[in-house]
């Protein structure tokens, strides 16, 4: 991957559209985790002090059309909390109205547009809205690691149009993963655990080949113990995986897969509903898996202890309810207490990590899901290989 980056640009006076991503959860109009808005700061203040026009754009959520629940509103009064600078709103994506507070702006100005996603060529990755983005900046900053792995307009589309280079995160980001691509520390570890089995089929198939060990928890190990023969009682399982997983499990590497040997079962999925840790083969027909159990946390803490570098995306349980956090809380110890390059990445898998107190103790804290998955699997990442064009010229 070929990329300038801010340092490779005078961008003084100039409107410089920064791609961030500030695609955070809200939680009642308000932002419930600014951990991605931390994140983007440093490039957009970066630019301000070399007295650019900093003009910001991001996604947020999965708008249908102009969702007034998801405006950029609360993340600007965030950004410029945080920031202790002032950040002008703009109701508009690329529009008239952007384009005339654009032109308002002077240097060190910070302009926020309106959630990239209410525009519908955003996602289709609309020639006319890249058009229109492009019109308002003279440089684009890609920086929103969480989202270069979709050709969108705002991510893809405006940096053909524009000179484009790399901002500070996106550099951060991609520096960790590429420890992980290449020639690994051994032994290297992946651990995979949260919801659903399907957003991570491609990636346990993909990486198998790559690692020497790969740890299933959270709700997605219930399928793979299905796929196994076990009775899961009612946890989670997406039934038309199973000849899939089935597939996985036999092909070449599957025997790195280790899953649990005993988990932590409920009567039913809630915060205060009974439990107790049983034999992962003797889990009850009525009995809901939520978290993997002691022995397994044990085994897998002991396995990243070892490592010589560690990925893990999607928490071992379902850690936001107390009863069911101890799987995640240990393997997170772990990846703090282990010498082993250690990147966390996903955002429950972050938000975990971050309640246990723990971000600062790993190598890295990855503000992208997906992104990270795809770059893992040695995919290309749409959003980063269109800077390549602005190398040589
Ligand atoms: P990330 O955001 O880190 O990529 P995911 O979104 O894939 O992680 O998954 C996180 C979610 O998975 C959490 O909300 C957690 O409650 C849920 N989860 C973990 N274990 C289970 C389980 N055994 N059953 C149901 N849901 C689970
Ligand atoms: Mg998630």
């Amino acid at each position: 991957m070929r990329y300038l980056t801010i340092d490779d640009i005078e961008p003084s006076g100039f409107r410089v559209l920064v791609r961030s991503d500030l695609n955070v959860p809200l939680d009642g109009g308000r932002v419930a985790d600014d951990f991605r808005i931390r994140a983007a700061l440093p490039t957009i203040q970066a630019l301000r002090e070399r007295g650019a026009r900093v003009v910001v754009c991001s996604h947020l959520g999965r708008p249908k059309g102009q969702d007034p629940a998801l405006r950029m509103d609360p993340v600007a009064a965030r950004l410029a909390e945080i920031g202790g600078f002032g950040v002008h709103k703009v109701d508009d994506v690329a529009g008239p109205r952007a384009a005339e507070a654009v032109e308002a702006m002077g240097p060190g100005d910070v302009v926020l547009l309106e959630n990239t996603r209410f525009e519908p060529g955003e996602t289709k990755n609309d020639p006319v809205l890249a058009d229109r983005l492009a019109a308002l900046c003279d440089l684009f900053v890609q920086d929103a690691f969480g989202s270069v792995h979709r050709a969108h307009a705002s991510t893809v589309g405006v940096a053909e149009r524009v000179r484009s280079v790399a901002g500070l995160l996106l550099v951060r980001e991609l520096d960790a993963f590429s420890r992980f691509l290449g020639e690994p520390e051994r032994p290297y570890v992946v651990v995979l655990g949260g919801a659903k089995v399907s957003d991570k089929l491609g990636v346990v198939r993909s990486l198998l080949p790559k690692t020497d060990a790969m740890l299933i928890g959270g709700g997605m190990c219930f399928t793979l113990l299905a796929a196994e023969g076990y009775e899961v009682g009612e946890s989670l399982v997406e039934e038309e995986m199973l000849d899939t997983v089935r597939e996985v499990l036999a092909g070449p590497g599957g025997d790195k897969i280790q899953l649990p040997a005993d988990v932590v079962v409920a009567d039913r999925f809630a915060p205060d509903a009974p439990w107790r840790v049983t034999e992962a083969k003797a889990i009850p027909d009525e009995g809901v898996g939520l978290d993997i159990g002691p022995a397994t946390a044990e085994r897998f803490a002991a396995v990243v202890e070892g490592a010589g570098s560690v990925f893990w995306n999607g928490p071992m349980g379902v850690f936001e309810w107390e009863p069911f956090r101890a799987g995640t809380a240990r393997v997170a110890q772990a990846m703090a207490d282990t010498s082993a390059f250690t990147v966390v990445g996903g955002g429950d898998s972050v938000a975990a990590l971050r309640m246990l107190g723990l971000e600062d103790r790993v190598s890295h804290v990855s503000t992208g899901g997906g992104a990270g998955l795809e770059l893992l699997e040695g995919r290309p990442l749409p959003g980063v290989e269109v800077l390549e064009r602005w190398v040589d010229g």
